[in-house]
Parts: C-alpha cells; structure tokens; sequence
C-alpha cells in the first residue's frame, strides 16, 4: 500500500525505501535531557533509536511519470533499496520514467538509480541536478568521509552520460516543479517546490532527519550535514518562513505531508490528510 497525495494536477506517491535507527550518535544534540525528554515522549528508550524513513518520491500528471530521487539502491543493504518494488507496486515499470529531478548527491538518494550490476536502472530517463551540487562532486573538493557518495556519483554520471540536465539553483525544472535551494546538508542541497492550481508542496528533501527531535531543536544538527552551521540556519529560515504559509511539507526522512506551525518548544507539523491506494 503506497500514501499519496494531490497538488492541483499532480499526484504526488511516497515510495517508502526503508528504514535507518536514528539515535543520538546520528543527532549529538539528543545526547541531553532535552533530547532524552522527546525520545521517552515518543514512546521510546531514552537514547531511541527512532525509526525513520528513506523516501522517493513518484510524480505523476497526465500521462507523465517522474521521480524525485531514487533512494538507496543497493548501497545501504537488503533492508532497503525497495523504492522500485513501490513503483511496481502502482503498476510502472522503470522503462516508464520520464524525468529524476535530485534532490543532492548523496547515496541514500541516488543508489537507486543504479542495478546490483551498476548499470543504469531507469533507461530512458533524464536527470535533472542542481548545478551547485553537480559543481561540487565533479570538483576536487569532496571530503574523504563522503567516498561512498562520491563513488555512486561518479558511476551515475558514467551510466546517464548524454541524459544528464545540470540546470541553474532555482530553476523551473517543468511546469509547476522547480528548485528551492536549501544548503547545507550538501553544498546544492534542494528542495523541490511542486506547485499547481493554487496548491503547493514543498518536498525539503534533508532538510530534516527526524521530526521527534528536530522540530523542537531545530539547532541540532545531523551526522551527514556536510556543512553543519549552514544547515541549521537553513532550517531555522525555512521552518520560521512556512510557519505563515499555507505550504504544505514532505520529506525524504520524515512521515506523511503536514503545515509547519508554532509548537510548545519551537516548532510542530500540524498533518494534512493523504490517501493511500494498494
Ligand atoms: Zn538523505
């Protein structure tokens, strides 16, 4: 059973890839009274872990089919890497794919978009990358703790040379999706704005690794974010700035769609109604 929802003349389907523990090795800031408060409030042991998901996203207007990332492929184990089991599960095939939009270049996102053979999964898609991000894994910059992205990188690029759009921060990608650049996690990381009859989502990709803890401490930062301080003030913009929208949210590590709203400690998502189809 897959959760989907409308934006004007999109649907817009959560293929769920798996799962990560998340703990307060993975978020240090949890390693408090504060962060054992909201762990024990969930429900939890008071280090967690939470269990918090890896997520694709499949997008779908007229007779078109698009993904948004591809999550982890075969990088990360069999537990996971079941985003194309979702996909048909809805009854596509990858053949169908018409467009990836990426979100960043990291392999829980585009592990995916490679077969256990590292051959290209989706065979007539196109890509479409952020141009901050495409600049950053091509140049010599990348840290030694980011071999593994690296490596799905460079195989990626070799496996979709020719079907590859590197387009500008920012960019409309087609009619009603475009980027929204939220650095941070990742130097390109972007968000994706899914816009169409007056309704909006906004897809934040990392913006976010756990809305136990991160709603309330949106300072604590995660393992993974590449740029730590960046990303807080990212987040902390973000979160203030849709506090007055009527923008929905949804994310590649955080469950269903919902409103960002003024919470007890800092913030809260208030859940807005998706639907689920088998
Ligand atoms: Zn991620």
């Amino acid at each position: 059973m897959t959760e989907f929802t409308r934006i004007g003349k999109f649907k817009m389907t959560w293929l769920l890839d798996g799962y990560y523990p998340c703990t307060p090795d993975f978020v240090p800031g949890a390693r408090s009274e504060e962060g054992r408060n909201l762990y024990k409030k969930a429900g939890l042991p008071p280090e967690g872990p939470s269990k918090e998901p890896f997520h694709a996203f499949a997008i779908e207007w007229k007779d078109h089919l698009w993904l948004i990332d591809t999550g982890c492929g075969q990088e990360a184990g069999p537990e996971r890497g079941k985003a194309p089991e979702q996909l048909r599960s809805m009854g596509y095939s990858p053949e169908d794919v018409e467009g990836i939009i990426i979100t960043h270049l990291h392999k829980d996102h585009t592990g995916g978009l490679l077969t256990s053979e590292g051959k290209a999964r989706y065979p007539n898609t196109r890509l479409y990358i952020g141009e901050s991000e495409m600049e950053f894994w091509t140049g010599s910059d990348v840290p030694e703790g980011n071999a593994g992205d690296h490596e799905v990188t460079k195989a990626v690029l070799e496996q979709y040379e020719g079907r590859i759009e590197v387009v500008p921060d920012n960019a409309v990608i087609a009619p009603g999706l475009r980027f929204v650049p939220l650095y941070g996690h990742s130097p390109g990381h972007n968000g994706v704005m899914i816009e169409d009859g007056g309704q909006r989502m906004l897809m934040w990709a990392d913006l976010m690794h756990s809305s136990i803890l991160q709603f309330h401490y949106p300072h604590w930062s995660v393992r993974p974010d590449m740029d730590p301080e960046r990303a807080v003030a990212t987040r902390l913009e973000l979160l203030e700035r849709l506090v007055e929208e009527d923008t929905r949210v949804a994310g590649s590590h955080t469950y269903g769609a919902g409103l960002v709203r003024r919470g007890e400690i800092a913030y809260e998502l208030v859940p807005t109604d998706t639907d689920n189809r088998h």
